[in-house]
């Protein structure tokens, strides 16, 4: 990847340890983040333990600041122990990306937010704010279930009703990554652009929106930003949870909003969590959010990934994937529907790059890592009374002071099974033990280490309580 090197002076070494960095990054945050705020980041030194990247804006500058200097840090101290910090300068890079053109391309979002980043001089550009839509994010191509039925009523409701709906204005749709909130949104979108293309309507995300005002507010373009989204029929916001901190920004957020109501607009707005839920955001617009129709997805049900995992196959008439292995995947990957879908695709690539049909067996070759990461979770209550039960104690004798062995023993093997089976800190095994001290625990961990190695017996003994844990299901 040439773009993230342009400038670079310093040794070649740090630059796969800064494409490292990039990769982690991109997998922490998720790729709009990253090509919004990280993709930027240009490598430019690294120098007696710091490294210096730069920035096209200064209001990239601060942002990056503020929410991802601690990781891109953490990230570059793992890969090499003698960098102590990160510093981030500003530099205007010399090509521009022309937004006009940028919008038309699939990722027209962000190169239009670089391009308008990189022409702070240029005015708004109308055509640049809202996002582009997805062609297949349509209402036909969205598959309905038990935990979306409501969000999607109500989506169709607003979509079909041609004038602001009463008592859903605003429609707030919420819920976790990857449970289809784009995907609606995107659905109403085109749904009301072809019925009724008069009706202006426009998408964008909370971050763009946020950018574009903070511009604004810079250019001193504060008055065409406001009329261009006043002048919508039908504003759009998608991941409001953005819009948070930014006093200024959730002040504008808030004036755009209860104009646009008040001038019978129709809003629609998505967020990973109900609008109670909202930290950092002025009580004021939680509370207007909650106003209209909330509607929540939740997740998803079997029915509903083989469901769309049936749709999604139908829409590839060449490959052939068995049934058993949509079933297998619908049981398997239960995460989101994100997922769900990547793995689909990851399994039908490598069935087409190598040419050989899709089993079951190359399923789980091909997806080997993302199915463990889908296992069962094991849960510290599940390992309590297993332990519990297995050496004939009290499942409460887990959470008691009690100190004659017989008790302590086995609450030591629970714990140090937790440690080893499930992603819990310390410090949460401990409070799920009584509320012990995260030392208690790094004790017990400590000391069924040294009896597992002592002792043959006591060692199958835990093993065999592990084996029993993992194979529950
Ligand atoms: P979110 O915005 O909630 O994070 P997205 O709308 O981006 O999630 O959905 C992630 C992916 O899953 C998209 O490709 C979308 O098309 C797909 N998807 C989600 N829900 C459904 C559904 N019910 N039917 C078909 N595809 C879906
Ligand atoms: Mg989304």
């Amino acid at each position: 990847m040439q773009e993230g090197y342009a400038y670079y002076q310093g040794r070649p070494e740090h630059l796969s340890k800064w494409e490292r960095v990039r990769e982690r990054l991109r997998a922490m945050y998720g790729e709009a983040i990253f090509k919004s705020w990280l993709q930027p980041l240009r490598l430019a030194n690294v120098k007696n333990g710091q490294v210096m990247v730069t920035v096209p804006t200064r209001f990239m500058r601060e942002w990056i600041l503020a929410h991802y200097a601690d990781s891109i840090l953490r990230f570059w101290c793992q890969e090499d122990q003698a960098i102590h910090s990160v510093d981030i300068f500003v530099k205007a890079e010399p090509v521009l990306v022309n937004p006009a053109a940028a919008s038309e391309s699939k990722q027209g979002l962000e190169a239009a937010m670089l391009g308008i980043a990189a022409n702070e001089d240029k005015p708004l550009n109308p055509d640049a704010i809202s996002a582009p839509l997805d062609p297949r994010y349509t209402f036909d191509n969205f598959v309905v279930g038990k935990s979306n039925e409501l969000a999607h009523a109500a989506a169709r409701r607003v979509a079909e009703s041609g004038a602001v709906v009463a008592g859903g204005n605003p429609l707030f749709i919420y819920g976790g990554v990857g449970l289809g909130k784009t995907h609606l949104m995107h659905a109403i979108a085109w749904q009301i652009r072809q019925s009724d293309p008069v009706r202006k309507v426009v998408y964008l995300s909370a971050e763009k929106f946020m950018y574009l005002f903070i511009r604004a507010l810079r250019s001193k373009e504060t008055m065409a930003f406001k009329e261009y989204f006043r002048s919508a029929d039908v504003l759009m916001i998608d991941d409001v949870q953005f819009i948070s901190g930014k006093d200024s920004t959730q002040e504008e957020f808030f004036h755009t909003f209860n104009a646009l109501i008040d001038q019978n607009k129709q809003l629609i707005i998505s967020g990973d969590r109900g609008p109670a839920d909202l930290e950092g955001m002025d009580e004021r617009i939680r509370s207007r959010l909650g106003w209209g129709l909330v509607t929540d997805m939740h997740a998803t049900t079997y029915d509903l990934r083989l469901g769309i995992l049936q749709s999604k196959i139908s829409k590839m008439p060449h490959v052939h994937v068995p049934q058993r292995v949509l079933e297998f995947l619908a049981q398997k990957i239960t995460s989101n529907v994100r997922e769900l879908e990547g793995a689909l695709n990851r399994v039908v690539a490598h069935s087409t790059l190598v040419g050989t049909t899709v089993t079951l067996e190359s399923t789980q070759e091909v997806l080997h890592d993302i199915l463990r990461a889908n296992d069962r979770r094991i849960t510290i209550e599940d390992i309590q009374k297993r332990v519990a039960t297995h050496f004939g104690i009290k499942l409460g004798d887990m959470h008691s002071a009690r100190r004659s062995v017989a008790i302590a023993r086995p609450r030591q093997i629970a714990m140090y099974l937790a440690k080893k089976l499930t992603t819990k800190s310390l410090p949460e095994i401990g409070r799920k033990f009584g509320g012990k001290d995260h030392t208690t625990v790094m004790h017990a961990v400590k000391r069924i280490d040294e009896l597992c190695k002592a002792d043959k017996e006591f060692a199958d003994d835990v093993e065999l309580l592990m084996r029993m844990l993992q194979s529950a299901s």
